[in-house]
């Protein structure tokens, strides 16, 4: 299932590149039990399996015995921190980034107490595996390290690395089926097409996360064109 997503596209070529080096480890060859059993019922009883501490431990401390430097650790979870650009950038920074990926009911708690440093969650829903959220989170993060994008594609001005959404994208034909590509973008002005764009970047936001204004930088040309794209929206709600 990993193996998959790791050979393949952009993150297949960043590790051709060796820009980055993706590794899977299973816990379940950690297990000493005698049918390398991983989960066990819960105390206390009820439904579901839980994962049991020894192999998961035992694990982790063996890819951070063989490596050099500290790792951030990181437990695939709903109840986690809710994964965002910032905090993919953040991670994009470390050397080193394990991630734990679950199944069943749950983990035993003192994996969650005394073995990792993070807790993430990809979103306010639940999955049958932390398999999937990991390589989210690896996706994203691996986009941003130095020299796995190349030119036609950029993280630079993507949605949320601005604190905005993106501004639309048009490319030929100029006209289909009547609709036109805005003239600003076929002006070959391009301090004009800059601005145009910004503008784009701050309507749209407005209309789809007006949330993100709030921690966006903006700068007081921003805010005085955000006050007039609101009294548009009033005045003009179905825009
Ligand atoms: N009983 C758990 C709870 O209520 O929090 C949910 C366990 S879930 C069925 C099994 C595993 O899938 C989790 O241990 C985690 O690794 C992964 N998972 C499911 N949803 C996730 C999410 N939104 N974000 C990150 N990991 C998730």
């Amino acid at each position: 299932m990993l193996e998959g997503v790791f050979k393949s596209s952009i993150l297949g070529k960043a590790q051709e590149k060796g820009i980055v080096s993706l590794n899977a480890v299973n816990f379940r060859d950690y297990s000493t039990s005698k049918h390398n059993t991983v989960d066990d019922t819960p105390y206390g009883g009820g439904g579901g399996m839980v994962l049991k501490p020894e192999p998961i431990f035992a694990a982790v401390e063996d890819v951070l015995n063989g490596q050099s430097g500290s790792a951030r650790v990181i437990l695939m979870c709903p109840q986690g921190e809710t994964f965002t650009q910032a905090k993919a950038e953040e991670l994009s920074t470390e050397e080193h980034l394990i991630f734990i990926c679950g199944h069943y009911e749950g983990y035993d708690e003192r994996i969650r107490e005394h073995l990792v440093t993070d807790e993430l969650s990809i979103g306010d829903y639940v999955l049958t595996g932390g398999e999937l959220p990991a390589m989210v989170v690896i996706d994203s993060v691996a986009r941003l390290l130095p020299g796995v994008l190349g030119n036609e594609t950029s993280a630079v001005t993507d949605s949320f690395s601005t604190g905005l959404l993106e501004y639309p994208h048009y490319t030929r034909p100029a006209e289909f089926r009547g609709w036109k590509v805005p003239d600003m973008l076929l002006s070959g002005h391009h301090a004009n097409i800059e601005a145009w764009r910004h503008e784009q970047a701050l309507q749209r936001t407005l209309d789809r996360r007006p949330d993100l204004l709030n921690q966006a930088q903006l700068t007081d040309k921003d805010k005085k064109l955000l006050q007039k794209l609101k009294a548009q929206k009033i005045t003009n709600p179905a825009d």
